[in-house]
């Protein structure tokens, strides 16, 4: 029978510590599960834990495939103890500046409260901190006491044990903080949901091994969190993210259960049609849910939440306004191609997916005429009007609706904004691997949500919206890529040429409906050939090489 009882441990080059922890543990009691998550440690962490892994099943470790944060190891792990059903949790720091004797001792204080915390700064706790440290800390939990409410003399030690009902109210998609904040926005929201919080003296060592892995800019971070809870005790805006207990999504790419919600989504229209699904869509108000996994990090929109039909829906598009743009959309092209171009030979053959109305291809057979191509495209409006307008050869449907009759040694394949609106972009990525010679090249562009305009407007970010199914980071782009036995050769930004025309048109779909109007009126009067690049950073040109066979 399972445990009810897990010890959580987050881990990055804890390699001469984390066995010895890990035994003494599961010392105290036959009772506990322990569960380890590690950032991709360099030093043999790793492969420790995977030894230990194999021979303890009381042990459960999850490897993130780079640093993500200690706060955002902590958040997956109470997801996972949620998601478990887990009783109870406790958490600590893997250098033993935390005893695992205290273990017992707080467990039983939970009993009769909701959450619990090792302090060191109540009556009989004690820090081995010396210098700015030890200062900065007493400072910050001092003032934390003061200026957040907080009856407890500690808010900032990781070592803690929670009720795991209490995930139930505690919502842990509204927490933000991924680094060293966290511990203290955590203790703050279980202050907000009136949690009964106690704490117990402990004796803060310095680590034993290795060195302190705080950076400095944390304590700026812990500045600025403190100031911005402080100011959010008179403003508090309520969250209208689900709670991960309501969540019932897996990661599509790592099939973790630890899930948040980072936009709740406000689908207006339940029948979203075609429309939604134009290249030159302006329903920039109605957002989709998006989760992010605590695990791998790719954000995206789960399977529930978008229709069942979609290819049939992108069979079905029909976008004249796109070819009312048609000078910026080639001088677009022009762009990308001077930017892969350094990577094509002098002749080879090329395939396009998601060819539209041929623009690319068009631009391409200019400048490479020595070159074969063709186009693939769900649009049979679009595929029409390439192949009837510009006679471009191009084959309506999907990739996996012709793959049979392509060649299976392209030199070159190129997919622009396609990444982000597929289903299931891992299928699609190895149906271009098998279409393709070994080191062919593979271009395309898509979203990268790490980027500072999508974190600037939030749930306003125009390309945020219903048709892209996954937001990723170039992280996550490339976890897909290596599956499918790419490799990343270079990413540069995706420059989109605009009319200003066109642009306005975009902002206006953004702002408030009474501005529309008014703002419309303004737009007619606006030059229409006036082209201008637009390049945040937040879509991103790849350039990938086939370096193995996945099938
Ligand atoms: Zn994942």
């Amino acid at each position: 029978m399972k445990s009810k009882i897990l010890v959580f441990i987050a881990t990055y080059n804890e390699k001469l510590n984390i066995s010895d922890l890990f035994y003494n543990i599961i010392k105290i009691s036959p009772e506990y599960d322990v569960l380890i998550i590690d950032d991709n440690s360099t030093d043999g962490t790793k492969e420790t834990l995977e030894k230990l892994n194999a021979t303890h099943a009381c042990l459960t470790v999850i490897h993130r495939p780079r640093k993500m944060g200690v706060g955002s190891a902590h958040r997956a792990a109470m997801v996972y103890a949620l998601k478990n059903e887990y009783e109870e949790l406790v958490t600590m720091d893997a250098d033993f500046s935390h005893s695992p004797d205290t273990i017992p001792n707080m467990l039983e204080k939970l009993e009769t409260s909701d959450f619990v915390i090792g302090s060191r700064y109540m009556k009989g706790g004690k820090s081995d901190y010396e210098g700015y440290r030890k200062w900065v800390s007493l400072i910050a939990n001092k003032f934390a006491r003061l200026t957040l409410g907080i009856k407890i003399h500690e808010c900032t030690t990781s070592f803690r044990a929670f009720r795991v009902s209490l995930f139930n109210s505690l919502n842990l998609s509204a927490i933000k903080s991924n680094g060293y904040s966290f511990f203290l926005e955590c203790v703050y929201e279980l202050k907000c949901v009136d949690a009964v919080m106690t704490e117990v003296p402990i004796h803060f060592k310095d680590r034993f091994h290795g060195n302190s892995k705080i950076p400095k800019t944390e304590i700026f971070r812990s500045m600025y969190k403190l100031a911005s809870l402080f100011l959010s005790r008179f403003y508090k805006i309520q969250t209208d993210l689900s709670n991960p207990a309501e969540i019932r999504s897996s990661c599509y790419l790592c099939n973790s259960q630890c899930v948040v919600e980072i936009n709740h989504g406000n689908t207006i229209n339940d029948t979203v049609g075609a429309q939604a699904y134009k290249c030159t869509s302006l329903e920039h108000k109605s957002k989709p849910q998006v989760i992010n996994c605590l695990v791998c990090d790719l954000s995206f929109v789960p399977e529930s939440s978008y229709p069942k039909n979609i290819e049939t829906i992108y069979a079905e598009v029909q976008d004249p306004t796109y070819l009312l743009n048609k000078k910026s959309r080639y001088r677009t092209f022009q762009k990308s191609l001077t930017q892969i171009s350094p990577f094509l030979a002098d002749k080879g053959n090329l395939l396009e997916v998601g060819s539209y109305c041929g623009f690319f291809l068009d631009t391409f057979k200019k400048k490479y005429n020595d070159w074969d191509y063709i186009g693939v495209e769900p649009s049979k409006w679009a595929a029409e009007y390439a192949r009837n307008q510009l006679k471009i050869n191009t084959r309506t449907g999907t990739l996996e609706d012709n793959i049979k009759d392509l060649s299976s040694d392209y030199d070159a394949v190129v997919a622009w904004d396609v990444l982000e609106h597929l289903s299931d972009p891992s299928a699609f990525l190895i149906q271009i691997n098998s279409v393709m010679k070994l080191n062919g090249i593979f271009c395309f562009s898509t979203l990268d949500i790490e980027n500072w305009f999508p974190k600037l407007m939030g749930k306003h970010w125009p390309w945020l919206m219903e048709m892209h199914l996954f937001y990723y980071k170039t992280d996550t782009t490339e976890q897909l890529l290596n599956k499918a036995g790419f490799k990343i050769l270079g990413a540069e930004k995706y420059i989109h040429y605009v009319s200003i025309h066109y642009l306005v048109g975009k902002i206006i779909a953004i702002l408030p409906g009474w501005l529309e109007e008014p703002l419309n009126i303004a737009r007619s009067a606006m030059p229409q050939k006036i082209m201008i690049p637009i390049s945040f950073g937040d879509i991103k040109l790849y350039i990938c090489e086939k370096e193995e066979v996945v099938y």
